[in-house]
């Protein structure tokens, strides 16, 4: 079984997997650590990963990159349209209401779900592992951004399983990161919590957590974000200021260009990391456009004015999340930097100076997430034994649960907060109902306007059947049990009825009862301490929408000898049906085969080069020997045959057979090895026989 972590980021993802060692961070096919979160399309199979970076500038319009951005949003949000569209130079569509990307595809045009895309590029870095690692990968934990609203995360989570991933925890990466710091500290302390502000600031977002430490455990205290804050807003201060240098300059105009553009952002991507170890840096573009090179130079100091109105909202998300904890600067025992763009030295400086502290660079910069991912994957697995570590994450927006009323309780509540801001993750909460008939209760993000702009606040509608009057005709009592689960998604997971009945119990010494009842709680907090799998979870907070009946854990005025309780007895299950917004089992199903098609055609392409080259290496390889070390093996007469074959070989190669099929590659070098294998294998003799005699002799 694998363990692996995957850093899901915007620009580029890093895989992690755990070993014997510990925590490597793997390299692709070419040797990086990072893979390109980017996909390509061409007329004879999809480029993925690197492939795709290769082509992007050739096959401009079917590459598509921003996949995580893309993730679980519709054709019509605002998002989308006013920021995202900007850095996608494919065409994008609505597919059946998810958001779709237009490209051309083995010839023909074809359509896309970003769901579809994030699983093609799953497909790569599953690839990637199980290279690495020489086993098949399945189990998995990814990270997402803490700001991912349900659709977001339920994309990643079917993405993951169409591409054949076994998602076990998708993770909020700051908390991965956290879990990688906590678990390498030996020195924390057993009580008094540890402070520390984790900030990554990498391609496109911004997170800030505070998190708490203390031997063995984490709980993240506050989260807060800027969306759309990092690398590539600074790259797009730098486009805009060339684009102005060059027209003035060169009397061209790059952005009504988008190759020229794609040029020009590349350039400055480039240009902006020098500048964070240098006070100034140039910029070269040969033939940017109507094939005018262009070139100039600018000093640090000129891109901090420039950026000031993005450098000015360092200080947002460190107020909030501070604010939030309800700590103060001075209880912050430390401040861990992670992320690609904390390494601009102005970014660096304002929460520097924001904390009053040296920022702290423990965790690896661009591998933290993932490798938090992968110990987190360890944990989860049983295939490691890892240090206890308990990690207790929490969910950035509230969340309501919305019935309808009926007659008989005319002032029942009609929505209650179930799970808000700031509740653990995973939980789980039972909610009471009353009722004499089926009824459907819809699960909503409270506060609209604090997620992402065009994500719509519904999260989903869950219908519980067949509830009947009890047999007196009164309302029955309805438990629905909501979870909040290790994904942060939310899910109804069963109803059931139960029943008031009431027992005779006999009295228990009160002293035994209340050990008793400490024993219960210590073996909870116990459990709650490791909130590893769904079933574990032992948190049943009774959360009750109307007032309910005296509970049974309150018993009556101690009697002689027996008293008398009223118990809830569960009585039966209730079929639910949950409309969410996962895909369809079946839709999965589907998808997964066509992806597994696109991966046969792909992995076809690839062996079909295979033979074509081991072909071509064949006939080099034969024809040169035949003049030497094969000679003395072959006739003159079978060796020009032969050599007539080869050239014709070698001649077809590159005319019809440029472009032909593995099979006919395959049929071709097995003709000439009809030759060729006698000729070697009587040269092999020769080249044996006195090895073997020498070996008989020494033998005898
Ligand atoms: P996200 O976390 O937003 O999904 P990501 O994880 O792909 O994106 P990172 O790898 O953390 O992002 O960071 C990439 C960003 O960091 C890019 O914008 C890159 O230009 C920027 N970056 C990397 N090195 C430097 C540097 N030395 N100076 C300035 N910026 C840098
Ligand atoms: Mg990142």
């Amino acid at each position: 079984m694998s363990v692996v972590g995957i850093d899901f980021g915007n620009l580029s993802s890093k895989i992690a997997v755990a070993r014997n060692r510990g925590i490597d961070v793997i390299c692709n096919e070419v040797s990086n650590r990072a893979t390109p979160s980017l996909v390509s399309f061409g007329p004879k199979q999809r480029y993925l990963g690197e492939a795709a970076k290769t082509q992007e500038i050739s096959n401009f319009k079917n590459t598509v990159g921003s996949l995580k951005r893309l993730a679980g949003r519709t054709f019509q949000d605002k998002e989308i349209q006013e920021i995202e569209k900007e850095y996608i130079n494919a065409e994008l569509v609505n597919e059946k209401g998810q958001l779709g990307v237009k490209v051309q595809y083995l010839g023909e045009q074809r359509v896309f779900t970003s769901t579809q895309l994030v699983a093609m590029y799953f497909t790569k870095l599953k690839d990637i592992a199980s290279i690495e690692l020489k086993i098949p990968v399945s189990d998995v934990v990814i990270s997402v951004p803490g700001w991912f609203t349900e659709v977001q995360r339920r994309s990643i989570l079917d993405a993951a399983e169409i591409s054949g991933l076994n998602c076990l925890r998708l993770m909020n990466d700051t908390t991965a990161s956290a879990l990688g710091y906590g678990i390498t500290k030996s020195d924390l302390p057993e009580d008094n919590p540890r402070n520390v502000v984790f900030v990554d600031i990498g391609h496109s977002c911004y997170s800030v957590a505070v998190v708490s430490f203390l031997k063995g455990q984490l709980s993240i205290k506050s989260t807060a974000y800027d969306r759309h804050f990092g690398g590539r807003d600074f790259d797009q201060v730098l486009v805009n200021h060339f684009a102005e240098v060059f027209k003035e300059k060169y009397k061209i105009d790059v952005k009504s260009n988008s190759k020229a553009l794609f040029r020009l952002r590349t350039a400055v991507e480039k240009l902006k990391k020098v500048l964070s170890a240098n006070s100034q840096a140039p910029i070269n573009v040969e033939s940017i456009m109507n094939d005018v090179d262009v070139s100039a130079i600018i000093s640090r100091q000129e891109f901090e004015e420039l950026s000031e109105h993005l450098l000015s909202r360092v200080e947002n998300p460190l107020i909030q999340a501070l604010q939030e904890s309800e700590l103060k600067i001075e209880d912050i025992h430390s401040v861990e930097v992670i992320g690609g763009s904390t390494r601009i030295p102005a970014i660096k400086e304002r929460i520097a100076t924001f904390f009053g502290k040296e920022l702290n660079y423990t965790l690896n910069q661009d591998e933290a997430v993932a490798r938090g991912c992968a110990l987190q994957c360890a944990i989860l697995s049983p295939v490691f034994k890892v240090r206890e570590f308990s990690v207790q994450d929490t969910t950035h927006y509230p969340i309501k649960i919305k019935w309808e009323n009926i007659p008989e309780i005319p002032d029942e509540e009609s929505e209650l907060i179930v799970f808000p801001k700031n509740n653990t993750i995973p939980s789980t909460k039972i909610l009471t109902f009353y009722r004499k008939q089926s009824f459907d209760i819809e699960a909503h993000y409270a506060e609209p306007d604090k997620i992402p702009a065009g994500i719509n606040s519904w999260i989903g509608r869950f219908s519980i059947k067949d509830v009947v009057p009890t047999d007196s005709g009164d309302l029955s009592i309805v438990k629905v049990k909501a979870r909040l689960n290790v994904h942060g998604v939310l899910s109804v997971e069963n109803a059931y009825v139960v029943e008031e009945v009431i027992k005779e119990e006999k009295e228990e010494p009160p002293k035994q009862e209340k050990q008793e009842k400490q024993e219960k709680q210590e073996k909870q907090e116990k459990q709650e301490e490791q909130p590893k799998s769904d079933e574990a979870q032992p948190m049943e907070t009774d959360n009750k929408p109307e007032e309910s009946p005296a509970e049974p854990t309150q018993p009556k005025p101690p009697s002689p000898a027996t008293k008398k309780v009223k118990k809830l007895v569960k009585k039966n299950d209730l079929p639910l049906v949950s409309g969410i917004s996962s895909l369809d089992k079946s839709i999965i199903a589907q998808l997964r085969e066509v992806e597994g098609q696109m991966v046969a055609t792909d992995k076809l392409v690839a062996d079909t080069e295979t033979q074509k080259n081991a072909l071509e290496e064949y006939v080099y390889d034969v024809r040169g020997k035949l003049d030497t070390i094969y000679q003395e093996f072959v006739n003159p007469a079978d060796k020009d045959t032969f050599i007539n074959l080869l050239n014709d070989t070698e001649n077809w190669l590159y005319d019809e057979g440029e472009d032909s099929t593995k099979s006919v590659y395959i049929e071709k070098l097995e003709g000439l090895k009809k030759y060729g294998n006698p000729i070697v294998e009587r040269y092999r003799e020769a080249e044996e026989r006195p090895r073997v005699e020498k070996l008989l002799r020494e033998s005898i």
